[in-house]
């Protein structure tokens, strides 16, 4: 059964710890040979001491929940190589200045490899920026490593699953405002996929996660990223009594 171990004895059995059963079934599909060395390094230099088990399994990536020797709690997100999610994304790549340098999209691996080094770098970006998002620790191949967000090993809920009163959804509705405002005008950034589904709600406010795809604000494309952001923010707030301004006064706002 264990046959990520077993079939690795460069793996110390004691140090890698999953939960159960599904937990073997899902590492053992992302997780291919060069991305089992990664983690073996990164195991001998201490940057991880275990990892305990799944946080989500997406079609872009899986997440897992691992510690450090010192015990910090980090996130590890381990992207797919699959044809599938590759030709999307291409499009949030092309078209950007930073990435003008990259002439093999055509190769998955290196295509993923990219991936996470965008997300690492505007990751940091945010960080700069002061936008509450997880700290990025390394991303090397195809995973990155950043802060866990959550308590006692529970991630943060998504916002999505947030029980919210009126008062407090009213405040996050500005706080998310502020947010997109901070993310274009201090990091440059547009995010691409901005919903409900990612942001964390984490001591009573907005973290940002899942910025691969977020595109430096003069991508050719930004401006449509922009406005789809601003829109499932309004479609979400409005579920709650907040009085959303209208699309093109918080799009307005964000770009003025
Ligand atoms: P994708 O949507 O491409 O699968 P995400 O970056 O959105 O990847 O991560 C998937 C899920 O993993 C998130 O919805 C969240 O529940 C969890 N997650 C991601 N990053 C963290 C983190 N740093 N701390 C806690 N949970 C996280
Ligand atoms: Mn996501």
């Amino acid at each position: 059964a264990n046959v990520l171990i077993e079939s690795d004895k460069r793996f110390d059995k004691d140090r890698i710890r999953m939960k159960d059963k599904s937990d073997h079934a899902t590492i053992e599909n992302v997780l291919d040979s060069r991305i089992k060395n990664k983690l073996h390094k990164l195991f001998e230099k201490g940057i991880l001491a275990e990892i305990n088990g799944c946080i989500s399994t997406g079609k872009e990536a899986n997440v897992y929940y691992a510690k450090s020797k010192n015990k910090d709690e980090i996130a590890i997100k381990i992207y797919r190589t699959s044809i599938l999610t590759f030709r999307n994304r291409e499009k949030y790549i092309r078209g950007e200045y930073r990435f003008d340098h990259v002439h093999s999209l055509s190769n998955p691996r290196k295509m993923v490899k990219v991936w996470a080094e965008k997300e690492f770098s505007n990751l940091k970006r945010l960080e700069q920026g002061g936008v509450r998002a997880p700290r990025p620790i390394l991303s090397g191949g195809h995973l990155l490593l950043m802060e866990f967000l959550g308590s006692d090993g529970w991630a943060a809920p998504k916002l999505k699953d947030a029980v919210l009163t009126d008062s407090k959804s009213r405040t996050l509705y500005r706080e998310c405002i502020e947010i997109m405002w901070k993310m274009y005008n201090k990091c440059r950034l547009v995010h691409a996929d901005l919903s409900e589904y990612n942001m964390l709600y984490h001591d009573g406010s907005i973290v940002v996660i899942d910025v691969s795809q977020a595109v430096d604000r003069d991508h050719c494309n930004a401006m449509e990223f922009l406005r789809n952001d601003c829109s499932n923010i309004t479609a979400f707030f409005k579920k709650y009594d907040v009085g959303v301004m209208s699309l093109q006064a918080l799009f307005d706002f964000i770009t003025d």
